[in-house]
């Protein structure tokens, strides 16, 4: 078993040191101090996996699918019991809030608990009629890739939905936060996963994904992060065809119309931007305001963005926690410095906080030019931009002027702008008069450079299977129907 500092891989039932020899360091973000190593898997190691895979593939693909979905669900009620032990490990390898990582966790739960309970339905063969069926089944074995941000979401999430479609799955895990991946693996071991069904992998990440996706056991790739990576790994699956799920960065827009409630507007904005420091795929980063209300708007979006308490995440009057790693801060330093030296102005931020800890302001950046870093690139942390629009016709350029597309937002209360925007919106997801993230029970997926394939819903469980169609099929087949 993995300890709380020492994590372990996870291959064919048992939890072992990794065969490359190093490990690598466990940083607690809130103090930069090193906290506990993670095993690093060598060839070997993943090798097994890859055995192991394989061969639970037939039992695992064959085992009742009510057996499946009830395993899933005995594991989300085991985890559900380590929550606080959970939470609290997740909050000091990545730097959430307690409040923060136990709302993950709680999300984790339900995304196992949903897959579970969907695992059944989703597996039955249905009939086009009398003379013909669809069988799904296993696409195969799984390799699925998880970040930092939100690793217990990430993790569940993939991990379910393969289990659910009958496909062993090898997850690496990002190795900042490799508690999350560890504690949902322990609850499907205690829940009763067969060997081999789930695996757990870190190590150096370029040379996991080419080793896993070099080998034709593989059939399908799930992995969440950044869009150059999701294109690398999309081009060596690309070799064996494997099938992809990516989900890729975003640069979210919130359009804020004449009309809508200013307070209500600001600080639903306030409340969603700054959850995990800003790391979040889709959380919003360009905020563009009617010029009429542009002043009044912008006064409140920075009173209420004052009142974030930034500290340490397991102080229970912190609000907002430090970025995830040193790479984040040099990012906000770079863009923040960008913008600034084309003409930007700071409204309230954009600058380090003098402490031990990767602490970054929440901040808000007005007059941003058009060409500025911060304007292209996905900032991936507390930054916001905030500029005004004139006509509706510029409102909808400027949101859709990115190469992604995964979440929009706007605020008004016209129902004919409101038809409007959701049909010239470039993006997978759009909430109106609010901001939200995903669920367990929706298909979420990015459109442009922010992915493709979906994650959670029944169609998260039907990008793991293959939809066999038979030809002639018979009463055996689908019982309640006439031959
Ligand atoms: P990164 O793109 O190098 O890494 C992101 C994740 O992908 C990490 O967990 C990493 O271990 C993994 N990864 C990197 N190279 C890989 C490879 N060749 N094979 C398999 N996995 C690989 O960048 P980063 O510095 O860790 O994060 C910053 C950027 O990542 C952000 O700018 C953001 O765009 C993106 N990101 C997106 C999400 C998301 O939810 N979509 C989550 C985290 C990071």
């Amino acid at each position: 078993m993995s300890d709380s500092a020492n994590f372990k891989l996870f291959i064919d039932g048992a939890w072992r040191s990794g065969g490359a020899g190093a490990d690598l360091p466990v940083i607690n973000p809130a103090t930069e101090k090193e906290f506990g190593r993670v095993a690093v898997a060598s060839a070997s190691d993943l090798y097994d996996c890859l055995r192991s895979a394989q061969t639970s593939l037939v039992l695992w693909a064959n085992t009742p699918a009510e057996e499946r979905g009830a395993l899933l669900v005995r594991a989300a009620r085991i985890l559900k019991g380590k929550m606080e032990v959970a939470a609290a490990a997740l909050s000091r390898e990545q730097g959430k809030t307690l409040i923060e990582a136990r709302g993950e966790y709680a999300r984790a739960v339900e995304m196992i608990e949903w897959n579970g309970a969907q695992a059944a339905s989703l597996s039955a063969p249905w009939t086009i009629d009398p003379k013909r069926t669809i069988v799904p089944e296993a696409v195969g074995v799984v390799a699925a890739f998880t970040p930092w941000n939100y690793p217990a979401v990430l993790n569940a999430r993939k991990l379910a939905a393969s289990i659910a479609a009958g496909c062993p799955v090898i997850l690496k895990a990002a190795e900042e936060t490799p508690s999350a991946g560890a504690h949902i693996i322990e609850a499907l071991q205690e829940a009763g996963i067969p060997p081999g069904v789930v695996s757990l992998v870190f190590g150096d990440p370029p040379m996991i994904s080419e080793y896993l996706l070099g080998s034709s056991v593989v059939r399908a790739l799930s992995f969440t992060g950044s869009t150059p990576v999701g294109k690398q790994l999309a081009k060596i699956a690309a070799n064996n065809l494997q099938r992809c799920v990516l989900e890729l960065g975003g640069h979210s827009p919130v359009v804020v119309f004449e009309d809508a409630d200013l307070t209500k507007s600001a600080s639903a904005i306030s409340d969603y931007k700054f959850e995990c420091a800003g790391q979040s795929c889709n959380a919003p980063s360009r905020i563009l305001v009617a010029r009429s209300i542009y002043k009044e708007f912008l006064g409140r979006l920075v009173q209420a963005v004052e009142k974030i308490r930034v500290g340490a995440p397991d102080d229970p009057s912190t609000d907002m926690g430090p970025m995830a790693n040193a790479r984040r801060i040099e990012a906000m330093e770079r863009l923040t410095k960008d913008a600034v030296d084309r003409g930007a102005k700071v409204e309230t931020g954009g600058k380090r906080i003098d402490r031990p800890g990767y602490y970054w302001p929440p901040t808000i950046l007005s007059n941003v030019p058009h060409g500025s870093q911060v304007l292209r690139e996905e900032p991936f942390g507390p930054i916001l931009t905030v500029g005004p629009f004139n006509t509706i016709e510029d409102a909808i350029e400027e949101a859709n002027a990115t190469e992604y597309g995964l979440a929009s937002y706007f605020f008004t209360e016209s129902p004919e702008l409101q038809k409007r925007m959701i049909r010239e919106l470039s993006a997978g997801a759009i909430s109106l008069n609010h901001l939200k993230g995903v669920s367990a029970d929706a298909p979420n997926a990015g459109i442009k450079q922010s992915g493709y394939g979906y994650e959670g819903g029944v169609e998260g469980v039907r990008a793991f299977q293959n939809l066999k169609l038979v030809n002639g099929a018979r009463r055996w087949l689908s019982p309640e129907d006439p031959e």
